[in-house]
């Protein structure tokens, strides 16, 4: 067995490695750099941690691990810890004199991996630390986790990351790893340029993930949408619910919470204390519903997310990708959804209208707008659009919302083509604009003050569209927004302007399909994939005996967690213990096979398992 094979299995006691982990780990491990773009919950921790574990044994000394994420430092280290490999981490949390005991136990070679936060790095103190172990050799390698956030064009960019760059001319011949899970050309053009990786060899994998469910929702009201779907899916499961300001998270919280869910707010306007006890009780406990701004997330590694909601649109494609792939890292079945409307639209289109930056930059960010936009409009497969974006060439999913109910279509162009000819004919009358509401009015011939004070109903385009509802009209101005034929003046009142690619559907060039808005139909059952509340999905095929023992393991392992003040699933993952359920093992060489207990595990924690099951008996 190779040495990589053999550290996965005796280490974290799994039996083969995944996609391109392997060759990933072979090429960094024999000094090669790497960029691995791998989507979340693929497996870029052990790309590294197995390469830092083959390099200390080969007497090659530490590696350092740069991560955005003080706050689950403290997590991330616990884990490696549980599987016996010496770990520790340095950031602004830890007292002078506990920095000093880091530096101490990495001077005496007790560490393996040595986590630090990148504002750390560049400094002086840093720096001569890392110069002492590259003169003796004992620099072993460097990873760069959450690489994306070098890149000014993505959601998480982090200035202090440009200063990454030293590793490679202050300690050349140190092999370098740069992990992310974001895989857009221009992102990853940056991490390539101000990382100085030209040398490094890319791994990209499929960004495919195929247990997460695609919905979007047609916005109608947004906080009863998202309660239905929590109680009808995912009732007492994790979750994450996506707001786009500090207010909002607030708000949504506290009706969740009045809906009896156990819901928490965060956002970046929280004081750091609660932000972090909101973080750790999303992490420890069940069931918990996190409502937050993007503020959070990143490096939430917590495997049993259920679902990720979005009240409101993200800023592209790539956010959204990011934030929905926080749920189901496990692999088993998840869901994505998302509520979206026409506010949504003119909300992105204005904040990029009204921020400062320079006007290049900003068709940037409209040409990201433009191909979220699509997506949501989208009466076709989802994820076949969601991997066109990063390149991926897919089939029809048969696991997005349009897949498993096909959207039946109505062509809207004549519509489309009557309202902007009614937006055309008022502009020209009266030289004035005007919102939505009374060009459909207009269109529809309702007889109100507005139309009578401005003798609209003498329009040759008045009432000829009675035949629409509102809400089909709303539909047709939303897709004429979102793809650019229609402009919204939002510091003008909202009012609806013509654009040059208005003319294209005018002229009946251009067609506008849109899907049918039919109401869903009330009281769906809750989707069948073998879980309840008590019994998560993946213990549903055990027999009542064995659902017993699952419910005494994990209860053992709450009070395990508990004592070392780590999450549940850093002790056993809930696989892991359905595993053991279904095995119901009588000695340690029975629970040695099972995937995700490796040696220290085995040693640690097998007795306990075996009393835990013998009381049963
Ligand atoms: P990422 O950082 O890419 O989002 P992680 O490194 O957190 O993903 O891995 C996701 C999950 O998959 C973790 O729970 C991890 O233990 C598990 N995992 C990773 N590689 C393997 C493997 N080769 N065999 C079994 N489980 C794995
Ligand atoms: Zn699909």
């Amino acid at each position: 067995m190779s040495t990589a094979l053999s550290l996965l299995k005796d280490v974290f006691g799994y039996t083969a490695f995944r996609g391109a982990q392997a060759e990933i780990v072979d090429h960094v491990i024999a000094g090669g750099d790497a960029l691995v773009l791998m989507p979340t919950g693929g497996g870029k921790s052990l790309c590294y941690q197995i390469p830092a574990l083959a390099r200390q044994k080969a007497g090659q000394g530490v590696t350092v691990v740069v991560s955005p994420l003080i706050a689950l430092m403290h997590d991330q280290v616990g884990a490696l810890h549980e599987v016996g490999v010496g770990a520790a981490f340095l950031n602004s949390t830890l007292s002078l004199e506990e920095a000093n005991a880091v530096e101490k136990r990495l001077l005496r070679g007790e560490i393996t991996l040595l986590y630090a936060a990148p504002e750390r790095v560049a400094t002086p103190r840093f720096l001569s630390l890392l110069d002492g172990l590259y003169q003796k050799r004992q620099m072993a390698l460097f990873a760069i986790d959450e690489a994306h956030c070098v890149s000014q064009w993505g959601h998480d960019f982090r200035p202090e990351y440009r200063a990454l760059a030293v590793f490679h001319e202050r300690y050349p011949g140190v092999p370098r790893i740069a992990l992310t899970a974001t895989a857009d050309d221009t992102t990853r053009a940056d991490i390539v340029q101000h990382l100085q990786l030209q040398e490094a060899r890319q791994f990209v994998s499929s960004f495919d993930r195929p247990n997460i469910r695609y919905t979007i929702a047609e916005k109608k009201d947004p906080t009863l949408q998202l309660l239905r779907f929590i109680e009808r899916e995912h009732a007492g499961e994790s979750g994450i619910v996506y707001c786009q300001s500090r207010k909002r998270v607030e708000e949504i919280a506290e009706v969740l919470c009045k809906e009896g869910l156990d819901a928490l707010p965060y956002h970046a306007g929280l004081d750091a204390a609660v932000r972090q006890r909101h973080q750790d009780r999303f992490l420890r406990d069940d069931g918990v519903v996190m409502t937050a701004t993007i503020a959070f997330g990143m490096g939430i590694d917590k495997p049993d997310v259920r679902f990720v909601a979005h009240l409101d649109l993200p800023k592209n494609i790539e956010g959204y990708y990011q934030e929905t792939g926080r749920a189901g890292r496990d692999g088993l079945p998840s869901d994505a959804w998302m509520a979206y409307g026409l506010q949504d639209v003119v909300n992105q289109r204005r904040m990029i209208d009204e921020s400062p930056a320079a006007e290049e930059f900003k068709q940037v960010l409209r040409g990201k707008l433009d191909a979220l936009l699509a997506l949501a409009e989208a009466t076709d497969c989802r994820r076949v659009r969601l991997l066109a974006y990063f390149g991926e060439q897919a089939q029809p999913c048969g696991n997005c919302d349009n897949c498993l109910n096909p959207p039946a279509v109505w062509d809207g162009t004549e519509a489309a083509r009557m309202l902007l000819s009614t937006i055309y004919r008022v502009q020209q009358a009266n030289g004035l604009h005007f919102g939505a509401g009374h060009i459909m009015d207009i269109l529809r011939g309702k007889d109100t003050e507005k139309v009578r004070q401005f003798g609209h109903q003498k329009l040759s385009t008045y009432g000829i569209g009675a035949q629409y509802s509102e809400q089909q009209l709303r539909g047709v101005l939303r897709q004429l927004i979102a793809t650019g034929a229609l402009e919204v003046d939002a510091a003008a009142f909202n009012t609806l302007h013509l654009t040059e690619s208005s003319r294209g559907v005018l002229k009946g060039e251009q067609k506008v399909l849109l899907r049918e808005s039919v109401s869903q139909p009330a009281g769906r059952a809750r989707r069948e994939r073998g879980g309840t509340k008590a019994t998560p999905a993946v213990a549903a095929t055990l027999d009542g005996q064995g659902q017993q023992r699952f419910a005494a393991l994990k209860a053992w392992r709450a009070e395990v967690a508990k004592a070392h003040n780590l999450p549940a699933y850093i002790i056993f993952h809930d696989a892991t213990l359905a595993a053991i359920a279904a095995l119901d093992p009588r000695s340690l060489q029975d629970l040695e096979n099972v995937s995700g207990i490796g040696a220290r595990k085995l040693e640690t924690y097998g007795p306990g398992v075996l009393d835990v099951l013998h009381a049963l008996d």
